[in-house]
């Protein structure tokens, strides 16, 4: 029988997974643990969670087939364009359901992590939407290499607060959120960007992703007369892009599961994310699952020039699917990333987030035939990443001095 890798009643996929929480969070885990599946199939939250997302968000996001990718790579390749949506990437999707659902649990003030600041852009925009506080926690350093999305963030009404522990990137910045989360417990929801986390926020965010995956059986029905690809690939910083873009196909074998995760400067170097590849069992913020830690536990600083990979864990349902041999695992470096993205910007016309660059160029990697129909999910746009490529692109050769 094929394996289940959806989530069981108490969190886990396979052993990876569960709510590993302090005492004083457990009444607000059980509280949406108790909730989530009802209130997100109800038909008054699908009514509205689906209509924000068609006028508010812009979905259905394009399902486009790339020519110069798949001029490239020999076969069909589509871009499914979350980075076509409100805001700029696929956070929006998620931060939409979640805030339906504080609101449904009666909470008023709102909390965040974000990396790249897209998940704070996200929840300091669905804040503003629905007039509730905001505040955000973010790397000092992430504060620095992404400056825009900090002054949107300020425009938007939230507070941004850095994280200075640690190499002060989204790890540190998770922390920090749940340390504001075991202080004001009663009246904060924490709204939790990626599929990571005590359950059921994987499963949770899983589900409000899964959205990607619904529209590319629909558009991949009318363009090649079959719901399924034979291949779908996304990036993993923590997991939700590719928790959504993998949803409505755990369960079809025919379609192989690709997934892209950083590798800063390589695998063999101190300098890297890929938490999939090095990773051991272990317990971070909250989850079982695949960790970048020493002998001792301690967890090692990740390194990523994109601060939305920059992540020394990742979600248990991911962890799951690498270790099952059900998605295999493409590392990229900086460098590889890097080319990918001026590529695609030179030859269609489109800049893409530093973490989509990462899928792009795992494609380079993945040997495809002929008749293969593969959608890799271009997760955000690469707005926010104007100064990185600017810094790289002499050396690249897609300027001269
Ligand atoms: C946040 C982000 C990611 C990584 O997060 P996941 O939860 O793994 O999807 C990837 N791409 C973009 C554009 C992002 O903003």
């Amino acid at each position: 029988m094929a394996k289940n890798f959806h989530v069981t009643e108490d969190g886990f996929y396979g052993t990876f997974g569960g709510a590993f929480v302090p005492e004083i969070l457990k009444p607000n885990i059980d509280a949406l643990t108790a909730c989530y599946v009802k209130v997100i199939e109800s038909e008054a939250f699908q009514t509205e969670f689906r209509s924000l997302l068609r006028d508010y968000v812009g979905r259905p996001s394009p399902l486009y087939l790339s020519p110069s990718l798949s001029e490239l790579c020999g076969c069909k390749i589509y871009l499914k364009r979350e980075d076509l949506n409100h805001t700029g990437a696929h956070k929006i999707n998620n931060a939409i359901g979640q805030i339906l659902l504080a609101r449904h649990m009666g909470k008023r003030r709102i909390i965040a992590e974000t990396g790249a600041g897209q998940h704070g852009v996200a929840t300091a925009t669905v804040c503003a939407l629905f007039g509730m506080e905001c505040t955000i926690y973010m790397g000092a350093v992430d504060i620095e290499r992404q400056r825009p999305n900090v002054e949107k963030m300020r425009l938007l009404g939230a507070k941004v607060i850095p994280a200075t522990s640690g190499n002060q990137t989204l790890k540190d910045a998770v922390n920090e959120a749940l340390r504001d989360w075991c202080s004001h417990p009663e009246e904060t929801f924490y709204l939790l960007g990626s599929a990571v986390g005590p359950h059921p926020y994987p499963d949770l965010v899983a589900r409000l992703q899964s959205i990607i995956s619904e529209e590319v059986r629909q558009q991949l029905l009318e363009k090649e007369g079959t719901e399924l690809p034979n291949y779908a690939i996304a990036c993993v910083g923590g997991g939700s892009n590719a928790a959504g873009s993998f949803f409505h196909f755990l369960d079809e074998e025919k379609v192989k599961l690709v997934i892209a995760e950083a590798s800063g400067h390589g695998v063999d170097t101190a300098e890297t994310a890929a938490t999939l590849t090095l990773g051991t069992e272990g317990v971070l913020h909250g989850s079982r699952s695949l960790v970048m830690q020493d002998e001792d536990g301690q967890v090692i600083e990740p390194y990523s020039i994109s601060a939305g990979l920059d992540y020394p864990g990742v979600g248990p349902l991911h962890a799951e699917l690498a270790q099952s041999g059900r998605a295999s695992v493409i590392t990229v470096t900086d460098d590889e990333a890097l080319e990918a993205a001026y590529d695609l910007n030179r030859k269609e016309g489109i800049l893409p987030a530093i973490e989509s660059a990462h899928t792009l160029a795992s494609l380079r990697k993945v040997k495809f035939q002929p008749t293969d129909i593969v959608v890799a999910t271009l997760s955000g746009r690469g707005d926010k990443d104007i100064d990185t490529y600017l810094k790289h692109a002499v050396r690249f050769g897609y300027l001269s001095e």
